[in-house]
């Protein structure tokens, strides 16, 4: 039996099939490459191209394949371009989460790890966040996550399905062998555009405002190393595999690091001065963002092997100097 990833040609799904295959899984993935790279994909993978919204393109694949577990990472996920263009949100994050639903039912595939996010949250009411928290999404692509997790949970009460959403923080890091790391285009996250900077593809990095009610007065995040969240991708498909009931997890260290802290360890990390620009906020941005994640350690033994962020941003720095461009040579 097979695990199918899709959106394996991702970020955060590319490091999960590094991390099956190296647990000698037999891995089958998909992807549409509209976001992905066929670098990323694991040469000892499965490879298959096409869209989640496409029912018989997913009908075929399961019939070919014999596939025990789907982890879903299939979806857009920039939190702007949500804002700007709301419909393709919908339409590939809902809509495609529909589709595939239909197709697992339909073809009695009865395991999803789903991939979600902090975004569910929006602005915190209390810090760290606990999964039952209250999640009022301040952006449209929080919002389609909150909907597409309900939608799972809908359905798996009307059929045999059971799930896992795994809400990450702000992910982060590259795989060990520096082949595979984070590469958006555009890029808009803060520790690749910072590293920009040694890598001489930007002048300086914007700090998006420092008026927060935060002690430096910029943001907080949770940064979580890609490869922990990928691990707890695997934990979670095995808590299914024993029978585990559905259930949602927070992914973060539980440790909160300002822009400015970042951007800190960043000149440490690479030597380089890296100069900062106080810019003006950016719209949607909560002031602090960090996660309790005893649920996902207590009931999963997940358990972080990247807590500092230096040895953080070491691992990013390690792909994006040998990689300045991402996947275009
Ligand atoms: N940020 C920044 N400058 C940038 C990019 C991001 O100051 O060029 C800030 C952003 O406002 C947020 C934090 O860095 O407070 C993390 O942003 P990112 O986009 O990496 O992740 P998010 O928390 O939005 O998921």
């Amino acid at each position: 039996m097979s695990v199918l990833v899709l959106g394996g040609a991702g970020y955060i799904g590319s490091h999960t099939v590094y991390e099956l295959v190296d647990r000698d899984e037999d891995v089958v993935i998909a992807d549409n490459l509209q976001t992905g790279y066929m670098d990323a994909v694991h040469p000892n993978a499965r490879f298959y191209e096409g869209d989640i919204r496409d029912e018989n393109f997913l009908n075929a694949l399961f019939n070919e394949e014999k596939i025990d577990s789907v982890i879903h990472f299939a979806a857009n996920s920039l939190v702007g371009e949500s804002m700007t263009d709301p419909l393709k949100y919908y339409d590939n994050n809902l809509y495609g989460t529909m589709v595939l639903l239909k197709s697992m039912v339909k073809n009695g595939i009865n395991k999803i790890v789903f991939s979600s996010t902090a975004a569910t949250y929006g602005e915190p009411e209390n810090i760290p966040i606990l999964e039952s928290d209250l999640k009022e999404p301040t952006n449209t692509y929080g919002e389609t996550k909150l909907a597409m997790e309900k939608m799972i949970k809908w359905v798996s009460m009307a059929h045999d399905l059971r799930f896992v959403s795994l809400r990450y923080f702000n992910a982060c890091g590259a795989h060990k062998s520096a082949k595979i790391g984070e590469a958006h285009k555009p890029e808009t996250h803060l520790i690749p555009l910072i590293l920009q900077v040694p890598n001489g593809r930007r002048g300086h990095i914007n700090i998006f405002g420092d008026d927060y009610d935060t002690p430096d007065g910029t943001c907080i995040r949770d940064y979580i190393h890609v490869t922990d969240l990928a691990q707890a991708h695997i934990l979670a498909v095995e808590y299914l595999q024993k029978g585990g009931e559905n259930n949602i997890f927070n992914l973060g260290n539980g440790v909160g690091f300002s822009v400015k802290e970042v951007v800190e360890t960043a000149r440490k990390v690479t030597g380089h001065p890296i100069p900062a620009v106080i810019s003006p906020r950016r719209a949607g941005d909560p002031a602090r963002l960090v996660a309790s994640c005893e649920k996902a350690k207590q009931i999963l033994g997940w358990k972080p092997s990247y807590t500092e962020l230096d040895e953080i941003i070491d691992s990013a720095w390690n792909w994006h100097k040998n990689h300045p461009d991402g996947f275009i040579h």
